[in-house]
């Protein structure tokens, strides 16, 4: 088992090139309106395709312009039409958002840019990547301008969910997810530790499947990285434990 890392924005980096984004994705799937199970209402964070196109949806695409929580029938209706067009196996979530980031940027931007925990790059910096031997290194061209009438050249990395945070790092007040909506009530742990037993092995970067929103790279990823001088990230590397032995102890979800 190799070793992984957690990626987050180099702020001082960001800063000192003072880009600003505004925007945000062109299509979405609805949040959930009080789920059946467990009766929450809500959206996830972390789960974007920005190579989803609807358009080949037709006029159906309207469907999904607009973010509104809907009752679980609606939802997944919707997300039966997404299914065909996004990649085999997306972790199509309450609230996941699709198509092209569409909104405005102004000034200059590191190598890795980031809005929120969306990760976008310079194209350069995905060839960069590719021609090192970084795996499964997919990006999507933006809808953001730059001035009026010029777009920018910012692309937006599409992750894949894998791997879990280990049970061992999830307290034992947090109940198992919802097995009808995915919905975990899980904050963020202080001291992250990964299940070895899911992550992947053939590729060097993704979202964790059971919290979306913490991007994990390999040691191939950083050192592709350095190789190009990339700039805008920080990493933390994270302990990876074995699964627990007793399977029923076992936690989380989402994939
Ligand atoms: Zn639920």
């Amino acid at each position: 088992m190799g070793r992984f890392f957690w990626l987050q924005e180099d702020e001082g980096v960001a800063a000192s090139y003072g880009g600003t984004l505004n925007a945000g994705h062109r299509w979405g799937l609805p949040g959930l309106l009080n789920c059946p199970s467990c009766s929450k209402t809500w959206a996830g964070s972390g789960s974007y395709f920005p190579g989803v196109n609807l358009m080949a949806l037709g006029d159906a695409e309207r469907e999904f312009r607009k973010a509104r929580p809907e009752p679980l029938a609606e939802f997944l209706r919707l997300r039966e039409l997404v299914v065909p067009l996004a990649p085999p196996r997306a972790a199509l979530q309450p609230g996941s958002r699709l198509g092209p980031l569409v909104g405005k940027c102004r000034g200059r931007f590191p190598d890795f840019a980031w809005l929120g925990d969306i990760l976008l790059a310079q194209p350069h910096v995905i060839g960069g990547l590719q021609e090192r031997g970084v795996r499964e290194v997919e990006a999507f061209p933006t809808a953001l301008l730059a001035r009026p009438g010029a777009q920018s050249d910012l692309l937006e990395v599409q992750l894949a969910h894998h791997g879990q945070l280990h049970a061992d790092c999830i307290p034992e007040s947090v109940a198992p997810p919802c097995k009808a909506c995915g919905w975990f009530g899980l904050r963020r742990p202080d001291e992250p530790v990964l299940d070895a037993s899911t992550l992947p092995s053939g590729l060097d970067l993704f979202r964790l499947g059971n919290f979306e929103t913490m991007v994990i790279c390999t040691e191939r990823f950083l050192d592709a990285v350095s190789s190009i001088e990339g700039d805008g990230l920080t990493w933390r590397e994270l302990p990876v434990r074995a699964g627990r032995v007793n399977p029923g102890a076992a936690r989380g979800g989402g994939e």
